[in-house]
């Protein structure tokens, strides 16, 4: 069986003349279905870019990504996100942040009002849903993260450094919520993290 994520050979440059930044590749790398892979890495190597290009954020300068069988070239439903820096937008409230994910796919709220409140529940934020993000801490406003990357039924979660500006009992509850979240739904998770421990804890492959 082919795997589900199938990165080949995919390289990355920003900018163009003069200004040209080779940011890096070649990369190539598989993730099996339901596997869970973390990627290590010093700050600046690319980890975040690669995870945008699979993710349908960002285009390859040249090489392909293959998700479930379908070359990546927009937003699509098969991955979801967890950015690095929890970036929610201030001016909405919770929901309002989980309807975002909606949005950028060109789908409609409206009509999944009842998935966004039942994942929210599972992310134990059900009171929250009406909160602004400065209302939460750091922890909370991780597990809206896992809730907006969870919106679409994803055969891939990617987690990039959700942890590191957490400290070490609310990392606890947000890894183990992934873990639980990986196992209910067979979910392929990639993880970018620093912490050799959560690595050696939790991955399938490094
Ligand atoms: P990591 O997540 O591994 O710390 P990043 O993926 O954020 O690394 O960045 C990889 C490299 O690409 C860095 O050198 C970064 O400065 C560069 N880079 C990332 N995004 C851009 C951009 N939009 N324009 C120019 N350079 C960028
Ligand atoms: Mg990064």
């Amino acid at each position: 069986m082919p795997p589900l994520i199938s990165i080949e050979n995919v390289r990355k440059t920003f900018g163009s003349g003069a200004s040209l930044v080779d940011a890096f590749g070649p990369v190539s790398l598989d993730i099996e279905e339901g596997q869970f892979v973390s990627l290590l890495g010093p700050s600046g190597c690319g980890k975040s870019t690669l995870m945008l290009m699979l993710a349908g954020l960002l285009d390859v300068t040249s090489g392909q990504i293959i998700v479930d069988g379908k070359a990546v070239k927009a937003p699509q439903t098969d991955v979801g996100i967890m950015f690095q820096d929890n970036t929610l937008v201030p001016w909405r409230t919770v929901r309002g942040n989980v309807d975002l994910q909606l949005e950028m796919r060109g789908l409609d709220p409206r009509r999944y009002k009842d998935r966004v409140l039942d994942l929210l529940g599972q992310v134990k934020l059900l009171d929250f849903a009406d909160r602004f993000p400065h209302e939460l801490s750091g922890g909370m406003r991780q597990r809206v993260m896992i809730a907006m990357a969870m919106l679409c039924d994803p055969k891939l979660l990617i987690a990039d450094e959700p942890t590191t500006a957490l400290d070490v009992t609310v990392q606890a509850d947000v890894l183990d919520l992934i873990a639980a979240l990986q196992a209910e739904h067979q979910t392929a998770v990639a993880l970018i993290t620093h912490d050799m421990g959560v690595v050696a804890r939790m991955c399938d492959r490094v």
